[in-house]
């Protein structure tokens, strides 16, 4: 078995290299202790910390601690474990591939065990659909948006994009966290498998075991429009005055109002929200039907830093605060 297969797993080539050894599901679970043993580590990883945790140090166990964690997962068949597995397991490979990337270029060699570009877009077959030019990609437009629709930060949202022959240049960093959604969905995008009666019969321990763990937590997914827990400190602050009935000044519920409508994917939701917490609905309607389009999409996006900070909303500054110039750029930073 292949290095490359074992970092890579959810690669064509791993699936037939699994299929070349021999692998039998029944067998591996009767006998293989290591193997079923990591795979359930790369699970209880995932819901615990968000990564399949260290790699095992035989390259077969690894490799077939895959499809066994794959089968699992799609016995407990819950969509939150289901996503947050396959987030885990895409992240890591992404933290393998920017590492290859780097030994290429340090080495200026290429190894049968690193994941080249190219390999990676033939994989999730959008080889046609992204071209480099030097440091910068373009990618069509229809591959992005599919690729967005699980990233949090609003700053991805194509209005915030500047559109050129239907493509949409990126940089090499924001390609790679691109390619991790491609990644993310393609692991996804089979679960959950069918699975033996006899295979569920045998890994009863395993399953009581993820159990015990999901059944203590929230298990929604993650992804999708920006938490309030991922807020920046003055959208958070703006946000607490309105639930305390404040009557918010006219660029302070702008500020406010603009921030929701560019990271939350729901308007309607977003209004109820505004609108049952705050004495002044008439006022946070008219600001949302000038904020937005017909659809929901934002119109213009909030503030930057600096006129917050004339504003006089920029408040609690953390840590995240000092790296960014825009609110918008908050959540993203704090997910990385
Ligand atoms: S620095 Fe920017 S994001 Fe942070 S609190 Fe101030 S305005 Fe908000």
């Amino acid at each position: 078995m292949e290095i490359l297969h074992a970092k890579y797993p959810f690669l064509s080539s791993a699936k037939e290299s699994v299929a070349d050894s021999g692998f039998d599901l029944i067998s591996t679970i009767q006998t293989n202790k290591p193997t079923v043993n990591r795979a359930l580590e790369r699970i209880l990883c995932a819901i615990e910390e968000g990564s399949i945790g260290p790699e095992h140090r035989n390259t077969t166990v690894e490799l077939l601690s895959y499809p066994l964690a794959r089968i699992l997962v799609s016995l407990v068949n819950e969509p939150g474990l289901t996503h947050r597995y396959s987030w885990a397991e895409s992240q890591t490979a992404m933290s393998h591939f920017k590492n290859d990337i780097e030994d290429d270029t340090k080495l200026k060699s290429i190894s049968p065990a690193r994941l080249s570009l190219k390999t990676l877009l033939d994989e999730l077959q959008v080889t046609k659909n992204i071209v480099q030019h030097g440091d910068t990609f373009s990618i069509s437009v229809e591959t992005y948006l599919s690729f967005i629709s699980y990233l949090p930060d609003a700053s991805w949202k194509l209005v915030f994009q500047a559109l050129s022959q239907g493509n949409i240049n990126v940089e090499e960093s924001e390609l790679y966290k691109l390619l991790g959604v491609g990644i993310f969905r393609q692991i996804k995008s089979d679960l959950p498998l069918k699975v033996p009666k006899e295979a569920e019969k045998l890994l009863q321990t395993q399953l009581k075991s993820i159990h015990s763990y999901i059944d203590e937590i929230d298990l929604e997914p993650e992804l999708g429009p920006v938490s309030i827990d991922f807020f920046p400190p003055c959208m958070a602050h703006l946000l607490q005055r309105i639930e305390s009935n404040e009557r918010l000044n006219p660029p302070s519920l702008f500020s406010l109002t603009s921030f929701l409508i560019s990271t939350q994917t729901n308007p309607q939701e977003t209004l109820d929200y505004l609108t049952n917490n705050s004495f002044h609905p008439s006022l946070i309607q008219s600001t949302m039907d000038y904020l937005q389009d017909k659809d929901g999409a934002p119109l213009y996006p909030p503030p930057s830093c600096a006129t917050m900070q004339a504003y006089g909303d920029c408040v609690n500054m953390d840590e995240i605060c000092q790296t960014i110039s825009h609110p918008l750029q908050y959540s993203s930073k704090k997910h990385s």
